[in-house]
């Protein structure tokens, strides 16, 4: 959620870099595209050497990627799950997995839910995640909170794509950034679960860390009152959502650690991938893991300077220039997607059944608690 991070991944990568020799090699870039390409690839090596931003022993830019996925396109993916034995597979969502669901996209100045904080004069939007106004401030947070309650939202069907994936035997893990706890609603057991940004599903007090319940704080919240600390009886009680600034979970860590190089095969639903560390675990991958983005744009994609030095770093989905050919762009809705890659596994009927019928349940829970 630290959205100063992603400047400084960008200026990280610069750092050992001499400005005149970068400022030719992008020009080099720029004539390169019919250039001879043994000697593009002599010149990628030495460069990536000198500056040391790779391993070459541990090269694998070769030919050998070439047979990761047949075809560079749905039907491509859909062979490689059904091919692979007891394929792992990873997801990862932000947003765009939810908007159907009418989660508003809280993070965006144009989403409306601003105006309802006018009077509260913040300094920039932002700072109501921030904690350092929190502290001192925590009414805008919590009438904002009101409106993002994970009250009466219902998982949509790339929440229910997620859980069949565990169903299945298929899902190594879920990464989320959203904190609408919309996964655990669909059913998606927790062990499976990585809240990237943390949840609402639980909170705290940032006196004495007693916990709260997502139940306690909502009706606080729901009467309007800010949740204060029913055991020290001095804090308040923060939602487990990660603001600017704080860590991300240690749950996040450790499991990113592992995970990701165990993968067989990485889906990306409804994410711009700018936020991080979020966006940068789809490099952490193994060099021949295939990355299908399920999104309405393509997003994350390798820029030319890691392109020229042969970086591993972010999607390549064009591979004309590459020696790839792992990643696929399906762009759309993430619901269309995720329904048209089940109905390609041949799930197609068993997931609308599974929404139909977790929907109705939710309808007739919601109607009790009325
Ligand atoms: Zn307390």
């Amino acid at each position: 959620m630290d959205k100063g991070t992603k400047e400084e991944k960008s200026h990280a990568q610069h750092t050992d870099d001499n400005p005149d020799e970068k400022k030719q090699n992008s020009s080099k870039v720029e004539s390169s595209e019919a250039e001879d390409q043994s000697e593009m690839e002599r010149l990628r090596k030495y460069l990536a050497q000198k500056l040391r931003l790779i391993d070459l022993s541990n090269d694998q830019t070769d030919e050998s990627q070439q047979s990761t996925l047949r075809e560079l396109n749905l039907d491509g993916i859909v062979e490689y799950i059904k091919e692979k034995e007891s394929c792992k597979i990873i997801t990862m969502a932000g947003a765009g997995i939810s908007t159907s669901a009418g989660i508003p996209d809280f993070r965006s100045p144009s989403s409306g839910l601003y105006h309802k904080l006018d009077k509260y004069n913040l300094p920039h939007p932002q700072a109501i995640f921030e904690l350092d106004f929190f502290m001192k401030n925590p009414e805008p947070f919590f009438t904002l909170a009101r409106e993002l309650l994970p009250e009466g939202f219902k998982p949509t069907l790339s929440h229910y794509f997620i859980r069949m994936l565990w169903e299945k035997g298929l899902l190594l893990r879920h990464y989320t950034q959203n904190i609408d706890t919309l996964e655990r609603v669909a059913g998606l057991p927790p062990d499976k679960l990585v809240e990237a940004h943390g949840t609402f599903h639980t909170g705290r007090c940032l006196k004495c860390r007693a916990p709260y319940t997502l139940s306690w704080m909502k009706e606080k919240i729901i009467e309007g009152v800010i949740p204060k600390c029913e055991e020290c009886n001095e804090g308040v009680v923060k939602p487990d959502i990660v603001f600017f600034g704080e860590m991300l979970p240690d749950r996040f860590q450790m499991l990113a650690d592992r995970d990701f190089e165990q993968a067989d095969l990485l889906i990306i639903m409804g994410s711009s991938l700018v936020v991080q560390p979020f966006a940068s675990l789809i490099d952490r991958v193994r060099s021949t893991c295939p990355r299908l983005l399920i999104n309405n744009e393509k997003v994350g994609m390798q820029d030319r300077l890691s392109r020229f030095l042969g970086l591993r770093q972010g999607l390549v989905f064009d591979t004309k220039n590459t020696y790839g050919g792992r990643d696929v762009a399906w762009l759309g809705t993430c619901d269309t997607g995720c329904q048209l890659l089940a109905d390609k596994l041949g799930w197609g009927d068993e997931l609308r059944a599974l929404v139909q019928r977790e929907h109705e349940s939710l309808n007739t829970e919601s109607r009790s608690n009325n």
